[in-house]
């Protein structure tokens, strides 16, 4: 297993240190989705695509709330991550037909977490013959498709 240099990791802890410049926060309070990268809005959570992921469709649902991970997390802010998780396997799956999924859950830095704040939980979609090996290791990927195609491709399969 290789281990390559991440900048969506190095970013996303530069991201982490405070709130102001917490990424998911400001996903959260800004109102821009398109250019924050937000497919969908809950009241406890919502889905927003990984500015730098591991293959075209990686996207995470991650809790609105500033302050913890899976063992902070609520009943009404676990069920509402869970339920965009199905919301954005059931979008990828009409919009890009992947063969399987990785879906999980980083916590901690020496988990490979990048934002340590928000529960967020990855979808990254698989296909058969993809030589992507246990993408939660950290390996970077030559992205096919821009994030923005990305992202209008999914709010499409989102709203059909
Ligand atoms: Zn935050």
């Amino acid at each position: 297993m290789r281990r390559l240099w991440a900048p969506w990791r190095m970013a996303w802890i530069g991201a982490a240190k405070t709130p102001a410049g917490c990424v998911f926060c400001n996903a959260r309070d800004n109102r821009d989705d398109r250019k924050d990268l937000v497919l969908e809005r809950g009241e406890h959570a919502f889905l927003i695509l990984n500015a730098f992921p591991y293959a075209s469709g990686h996207l995470m649902a991650a809790t609105a709330r500033h302050g913890g991970g899976l063992r902070e997390a609520t009943a009404a802010e676990m069920a509402e991550v869970m339920a965009l998780v199905q919301v954005g396997m059931r979008a990828l799956s009409r919009a890009y037909r992947p063969d399987g999924f990785n879906v999980g859950v980083n916590e901690g830095r020496v988990a490979g977490a990048g934002v340590l704040d928000h529960l967020h939980v990855h979808v990254v979609p698989r296909w058969n013959g993809d030589t992507n090996f246990m993408p939660v290791l950290g390996e970077v990927r030559v992205l096919p498709e821009a994030l923005d195609v990305t992202y209008d491709r999914l709010s499409a399969a989102l709203d059909s």
